[in-house]
């Protein structure tokens, strides 16, 4: 564990490094305190999720990892460089897309090649393996006008993959499916991730989710949220919903909603992990 070499090798690999991040919102009236103090560091290729509660900075701290918004004080650099403007080397997935309804599946998830003015011609492989990883195939050609939130907020996910950008910053992606979808939708995700495993910052609804995807679960306090708490998922992957592995994450999720309960905080959650 102390081990100079093993600190340096770990130390070597950090792809995103939060120290000491504070953010006040300034109006005339008031400042609000949104995050203060946060540290954290995620490597290369991590799943690192992000739960705490409503309120406490989250996506607060995803912006300014984006570099959309600056830190009052602190500082976040990624792959070694401070974040200083929006950065265009990562994925986004944020609760309210904007998607073309007038276009197909494939043409929405290529859409991320257009902008960035790439060759799309170039992606449509990648993107129709994606498309059939998160279970997409048999509406690929369908115009999205008309299909369910949930297949609109996968074809959101495979967007921000299909650029195979490094890092993904993803905010509360399912929030607004219902248990059932979203339960899908999180183990199509993790299939899509481990097809490409990027460095992934993922802002949970639930304690269910945040433990079945992550490498490491930070728990944030409430309002200026810090870092409570990191825990470590030790187990392997792909976790599926059958009997063993639940039993097996069961006790990670128990130990983060005690954390919330301390707080008199009931987690939002459904029930299944
Ligand atoms: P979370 O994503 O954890 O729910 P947010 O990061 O959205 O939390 O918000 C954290 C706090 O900062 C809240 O009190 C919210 O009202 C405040 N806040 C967020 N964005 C702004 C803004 N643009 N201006 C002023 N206050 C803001
Ligand atoms: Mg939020």
């Amino acid at each position: 564990m102390n081990d100079p070499v093993s600190a340096e090798q770990r130390s070597a690999t950090v792809y995103v490094r939060l120290r000491n991040v504070t953010k006040l919102y300034r109006s005339r009236r008031e400042s609000v305190a949104a995050v203060s103090n946060v540290n954290l560091d995620i490597a290369t290729g991590e799943f690192v999720s992000i739960i705490g509660p409503r309120g406490c900075g989250k996506s607060t701290l995803m912006s300014i990892v984006a570099g959309l918004i600056p830190v009052s004080s602190g500082s976040v650099s990624i792959a070694g460089r401070t974040v200083k403007k929006a950065q265009t080397e990562i994925g986004t997935v944020f609760p309210d897309p904007i998607l073309l309804d007038s276009r197909s599946v494939l043409e929405n998830v290529l859409l991320q090649a257009e902008i960035r003015d790439l060759d799309e011609q170039e992606y449509v492989p990648r993107a129709e393996r994606l498309i059939e990883l998160a279970g997409l195939k048999a509406v690929r050609d369908t115009q999205l006008f008309g299909l369910s939130p949930a297949h609109r907020q996968r074809v959101t996910v495979c967007r921000a993959f299909v650029h195979d950008p490094p890092l993904l910053l993803l905010d509360e992606p399912f929030a607004g499916l219902d248990a059932a979808h979203r339960q899908q939708a999180v183990l199509d995700l993790q299939k899509v991730w481990m097809f490409s495993p990027k460095t992934v910052l993922y802002i949970a609804s639930s304690v269910a989710e945040a433990v079945l995807l992550s490498d490491r679960v930070i728990v944030m306090t409430p309002a200026p949220g810090t870092v409570e708490a990191d825990v470590a998922i030790e187990v392997p992957r792909p976790r599926l919903l059958d009997a063993a592995t639940l039993a097996e994450l069961k006790p990670y999720a128990e130990q983060i909603r005690r954390i919330f309960e301390g707080h008199g905080i009931q987690p939002e959650d459904q029930p299944a992990a």
